[in-house]
Formats: C-alpha cells, structure tokens, sequence
C-alpha cells in the first residue's frame, strides 16, 4: 500500500507533534512539508508511467521487485524543475548552511543540475537501482571531479536529486492495486523498486510489521520473527532494543548478518508517524545501533540533511 506523499490531515497532525518533540527538527519538517507539497504538484504535472500488464502478473510469482531491470520514462526538463525547487527550499530551511562560505547551496545543487542535463543521466535516473544515495553520490562524485573534501556536498546533493527523482517511483508504485500483493514477499527490500526501507512499523489495528520503502514508499508486510535481510527466523540470534523512555521506538537486530531495522510501535505511538520524520527523530537509535556494530537495511541515513552539516 501507499501513503506517500503524507495528506494534509497527517502533516498538521504531525508536524506539530515533531516540532514540540524535537525543536531542532524544525528546519527539516519545513523542508520535508514544502518538499512533500512540490512532489504532489510534479506527480500532477508528470505523465504516469503505466504498469504493463505483463509486469503485474509477473510480480505475483516472482522472486524480483517489478522495477528491477525496467526503465522508467524521465524527464530531465521535470527533474531539473524539481530540483530547482528542493533546493529552494534547502536553502529557505537551512540558511546557516546555505550563507557564507561562497554559497553552499549552489555549491551542492550545481553538480546535480549538470549531471540531469546530461541526456544519457536522465535515463538512467529512470533505473531504481541506480537512484540510490550512495549511486547518486557516486555519479556526482565522478561528473564533478572534487576531491574528498567535496564528499558531503555530493552526499547532500545526492539526496536532493534523489527527492526531485522520487515522484516517478512514488507514480509507478501509486498504480499498484492493494488488496493480497506481494503477500509472498517476506524480503528486505521492497517489491516494488527494490530499494530498502527507509524504516518499519508495527501496525495498529494488527501489530503487523510493514516496512515503507525508502524510494517508492510503497509499505509491505513482513514476518515479524524474522530478519527480512537475511531470512534468519532464529529466534536467538534476532532481539530488539529500545530507549527506556521512548519504548514504542525499536531497533530489531539480526545477530546473523549485524543489520539493524527501525520499527514504531503505532498503537503506542503517541501521535501520527510520517515515515522521513520519525527517521529523523530517531537518529540517535542508528548511532547506538551503529556503535554496537550492526549496519542499517538503509544504509544511506539522512544526517547530512538531519544536522544541517554540509560542511
Ligand atoms: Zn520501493
Ligand atoms: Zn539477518
């Protein structure tokens, strides 16, 4: 199923529960709600990309996520526009970030801007497994010729580009039908585009774990005694932690293969969960799950946009 981007009822509800929660969260939910309302104005404005027929038989019996090896049809003349406008409000939400030192904003943005006007780039934004941050990273890296240094400029431009790219996955998977998809699908990373859950919830109406796609958003439903990047249903080697004062937020961890997946606890929630902003207030979850060791489904964490340090 798909909630993406979050409606009006959900955002003032949270918005106002994560600001009071985390003051220093502000700045990113500004820039989350004007991120989210721009992705709604593309996808009106963007042709849906339609679900062939065959790949929707396809899906019900196979063992790989829809997107893998299809290309979806980009705009580079979108994106760029998309593009323009989260950095926009990057540099709106950030200024700290944005001023001084030449200007930062333009700084990260520019690589992106020459990449996407590249004709062979935009098909290739078209390819889910070649949108993730760290590909993403990798291609700016390489079309800007920085050094090092220039690392975290890549890594925050990486992930603008990445929003301004995310409406065609979010289009693609808003098509899919709901009812008794990928009810075979007990894997780590989504069915849809094959990216990896950004984090997981524990349903309210039936504790039901389902994990929400980092790219598409798409949310499915996985066995909860089980690590969904390995399959290891040992119940020794699988556990979960939690701050005292904060227990409806988990970390299940699979001692198997070390990796480590975020989960809320919806009914004990204490108000709505958005998936990008419950991320971003438990980053203090990854860095002690990181410090035991283990590494996240979703390797690639938002802290370059979280702290605001693109230094
Ligand atoms: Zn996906
Ligand atoms: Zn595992």
């Amino acid at each position: 199923m798909l909630c993406y981007p979050p409606g009006q009822a959900l955002l003032e509800g949270a918005q106002g529960r994560y600001e009071k929660e985390k003051p220093s969260l502000k700045p990113l939910i500004t820039f989350y709600l004007q991120v989210y309302k721009k992705q709604k104005e593309m996808m009106t404005e963007i042709a849906p990309v339609m679900t062939r027929p065959e790949a929707l038989q396809r899906e019900q019996k196979t063992e790989e996520p829809i997107l893998q090896n299809k290309t979806l049809l980009i705009s580079a003349e979108a994106v760029e526009k998309m593009l323009r406008a989260v950095t926009a409000a990057f540099r709106e939400c950030f200024p700290s970030v944005s001023s001084g030192n030449g200007n930062l904003a333009d700084k990260i943005v520019l690589p992106a801007l020459s990449a996407i006007q590249d004709s062979l780039t935009a098909e290739m934004l078209g390819r889910a497994e070649q949108v993730t941050l760290a590909r993403l990273q990798q291609l700016l890296s390489r079309l800007h010729a920085g050094g090092p240094a220039e690392e975290k400029l890549y890594a925050a431009s990486a992930q603008l580009l990445r929003l301004a790219v995310q409406p065609y996955y979010v289009q693609y998977a808003a098509q899919l039908p709901d009812a008794g998809r990928f009810a075979h699908w007990d894997r780590g990373v989504c069915p849809v585009c094959g990216d990896a859950p950004l984090l997981a919830v524990l349903r309210d109406e039936d504790g039901k774990k389902m994990l929400e796609c980092s790219l598409c958003h798409w949310q499915w439903p996985v066995t909860r005694l089980l690590c969904p990047a390995c399959g290891c249903s040992n119940h020794e080697a699988l556990a979960f932690f939690y701050n005292p004062r904060e227990k409806y937020r988990r970390v299940y961890v699979c001692n198997d293969c070390h990796t480590y997946l975020k989960t809320t606890v919806l009914r004990e929630s204490p108000g709505p969960v958005i998936a990008d902003m419950e991320n971003a207030a438990t980053l203090t979850l990854d860095l002690l799950a990181q410090r035991e060791g283990y590494r996240a489904l979703c390797p690639e964490l938002q802290a370059t946009l979280i702290t605001g340090e693109v230094k």
